[in-house]
């Protein structure tokens, strides 16, 4: 049977239209259509509400197969939806992890059959994401994946990672880096700063980072491969990007919410629920990040949404996993700190989830023919609904995610999602 809706009087924003007026918005079975065409659907009046392209999340970890007692596909991508996404990145360090085309085939069956919003694979650039030999990577492209990725590590070998650029510029895939040289970063455990000496633990310094950044823009440069850094933590990462985007290299960044809304100081009230990889730094990285989103130096905000239970994160700083929950956050804390702090128009705020995001997916985009991130006539990429001036707290017991590692518990914010469709 068709589904019809038109959503009705509602604010449309559409940065990849250049749109923002109030408008009617025509939905056929999951396709933008035009609202005339659609005589016998369901209306929904949208009066005051912001209606805006799916959002896209290319940073999220699932956890299935091998770790469904953290998150699974069902709930990982029930909790997407609550926080307003239509279209999630699956990171491949999965147990075991997504460096075949069997197992990227094999899971998207999973997808098809438990996935709430669309599940776009990311399969390993590294077997077994050992950082030694190097996956098939055109295989993994037939296999559906859009980008490729040992997110949670990179190899540590440039050769073997100029290799395995060489072969993405040529299959036409981006790499999609976790910046961390382990010889910089091990045995640290968050920020190697003030707060490290205070809690007597072992630091990260931002070299860690800042090495791998460097050498993917230098290897990026030399390959033509479109490189695409994660989870930002340092201002001196931003600044080489900077000059790379302006050198003409092909890269794209991200931003976490951790990184853009809190510091290492989140370590001492928050304890493990501020551990994660990079680790969370100083003001002055912070305001880095911050300022990168507003110039266009990071295309994009990731969850990096990671998952972990309780008793893992109790097991103290030295031991806890890295990574926190944000999926179901991300969207309520950006209004409230960038869009209603005046940091951000809503237009800015809006392309970070929808044409920024799509900017990493666009050569898969071209490949089905679909746009992703744009309200355009023909779509299939989702519609999300906001409600700009919502005032709510955060409780994490209302989470559809199966974990609660997460710092905002009890945080006020204003403006949140209202639904997607
Ligand atoms: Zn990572």
């Amino acid at each position: 049977m068709e589904e019809q809706v038109v959503l009705t009087g509602g604010r449309v924003v559409d940065p990849s239209e250049g749109v923002d007026e109030i408008r009617d918005i025509g939905i056929c079975n999951g396709q933008i259509v035009p609202p005339e065409t659609l005589p016998n659907a369901k209306h929904v009046n949208m009066a005051g509400k912001v209606i805006v392209p799916g959002f896209i999340d290319v940073h999220v970890h699932l956890r299935e197969p091998g770790q469904t007692h953290k998150e699974d596909i069902a709930t990982g991508t029930a909790a997407a939806a609550a926080g307003g996404f239509t279209t999630v990145v699956s990171m491949p360090n999965t147990v075991p992890a997504m460096d075949t085309a069997e197992r990227v085939v094999e899971f998207m069956e999973l997808v098809a059959q438990k996935a709430k919003v669309r599940v776009l694979p990311a399969g390993a650039i590294t077997i077994g994401r050992q950082g030694d030999v190097a996956t098939n990577v055109k295989e993994l492209v037939q296999a559906g994946c859009p980008v490729l990725s040992d997110d949670g590590s990179t190899p540590q070998k440039n050769g073997l990672m100029r290799s395995i650029m060489l072969a993405a510029a040529e299959a036409g895939v981006p790499v999609v880096d976790h910046c961390e040289d382990v010889s910089l970063s091990k045995p640290g455990v968050l920020h190697d700063g003030k707060i490290a000496k205070q809690l007597g633990l072992p630091g990260q310094p931002r070299s860690a980072e800042e090495v791998i950044v460097a050498r993917d823009l230098i290897l990026a440069k030399e390959t033509g491969c479109h490189i695409h850094l994660q989870h930002l933590s340092s201002a001196g990462s931003v600044e080489m990007i900077r000059q790379a985007k302006r050198d003409g290299v092909n890269v794209t960044a991200e931003a976490t919410p951790h990184h853009l809304f809190l510091t290492d100081e989140a370590c001492v009230k928050f304890g493990t629920n501020a551990k994660m990889a990079p680790p969370l730094r100083e003001e002055n990285d912070r305001q880095a990040l911050i300022e990168a989103l507003t110039d266009g130096t990071i295309d994009m905000i990731a969850t990096d949404h990671a998952p972990h239970t309780a008793e893992e994160k109790a097991q103290g700083w030295l031991k806890a996993p890295f990574g926190i929950v944000g999926i179901e956050t991300v969207v309520p804390l950006c209004l409230t700190h960038l869009y209603h702090a005046g940091i951000l128009d809503l237009n800015r705020l809006i392309a970070l989830f929808t044409t920024g995001p799509a900017k990493l997916l666009a050569s898969f985009c071209a490949k089905i023919g679909q746009p992703l991130g744009s309200l355009a006539m023909g779509s299939t990429g989702g519609v999300t609904v906001l409600d700009l001036e919502a005032e709510h707290t955060i409780d994490v017991r209302l989470f559809k995610s199966k974990s609660r590692n997460c710092p905002y518990d009890g945080m006020m914010c204003k403006g949140k999602v209202v639904g997607i469709y």
